[in-house]
């Protein structure tokens, strides 16, 4: 699942290769959206929001979300593709370019006055111009009831964390995931860590919170369910949290370093 740091990256990606650009191809293969064709208007910017990608397009946005599994690739004319064409949702074309959108868990074009009422929601971006700290943990303690994790994980809190950042965040904080927003000491420090983090990641390939980017170092607990803590040996746990539509992520835990 991909996490505001690899959004973040690929509207840059996209931004440095379409914006200013007209587009000479836009296929959209949504049937919803399959018969608008904005060949012919200007890219002007492709930025991110949270998790989200707003491609704005003449007086559109081409709204993208890679939920689980997408992806946008940049590619030359003529470069075969990396992925098969059946999985792609998107080609947008321009003199120099193709965009491809793969597998993108939302696609939709809207007119670009409607953007807010899709991201409007979401709470402060953590990699966004007006990142608000303030602001992001005020919402995080609206619920105090509600365990820490997943409360970091709804975008309408902060935006931008996913499954690994919020499990990670709960690690260094010494945090148990399952704590109650309440309860937890220093929610300021843990908003401030979430920023720093992503922010670290943003321009890296290979994300690491540990500070070592070498395959299988680079978290402390994400997905390490049974292997010893990194700090003091304790087998990782896991679990389940929460009681709506993020009930399904899961949790890890060092049951020793996290209280
Ligand atoms: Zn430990």
């Amino acid at each position: 699942m991909p996490e505001g740091d690899t959004v973040y990256r690929t509207a840059a990606h996209l931004d440095a290769a379409l914006a200013g650009q007209v587009l000479t191809g836009c296929d959209i293969r949504v049937p919803k959206f399959a018969t608008v064709d904005l060949t012919g208007e200007r890219v002007d910017d492709v930025v991110s929001r949270g998790k989200h990608i707003l491609m704005r397009v003449g007086e559109f946005s081409i709204h993208s979300h890679l939920k689980m599994e997408g992806s946008w690739h940049i590619y030359q004319p003529q470069t075969r593709w990396r992925k098969p064409a059946w999985q792609a949702r998107a080609v947008l074309t321009t003199a120099e370019h193709t965009a491809v959108g793969f597998e993108l868990g939302l696609l939709e074009v809207v007119r670009r006055a409607e953007e807010e009422s899709i991201v409007g929601y979401l709470g402060p971006d953590l990699l966004g111009a007006g990142w608000d700290a303030a602001e992001a943990e005020r919402r995080l303690a609206r619920e105090p009831g509600r365990e820490v994790a997943v409360a970091l994980l709804d975008q309408r809190n902060l935006a931008g964390l996913g499954n690994v950042f919020a499990n990670e965040l709960c690690f260094l904080r010494g945090v148990l995931p399952s704590r109650p927003v309440g309860e937890v000491a220093r929610l300021d420090a843990v908003v401030a860590l979430a920023h720093r983090l992503i922010t670290a990641n943003r321009d890296r390939v290979e994300r690491t919170t540990t500070g070592d980017t070498r395959p299988g170092k680079q978290v402390w607990v994400y997905n390490r369910a049974g292997q010893p803590c990194r700090r003091c040996g304790t087998a990782i746990q896991s679990g389940r949290l929460g009681a709506n539509d993020l009930a399904l992520r899961d949790a890890y835990w060092c049951p020793y370093c996290q209280t």
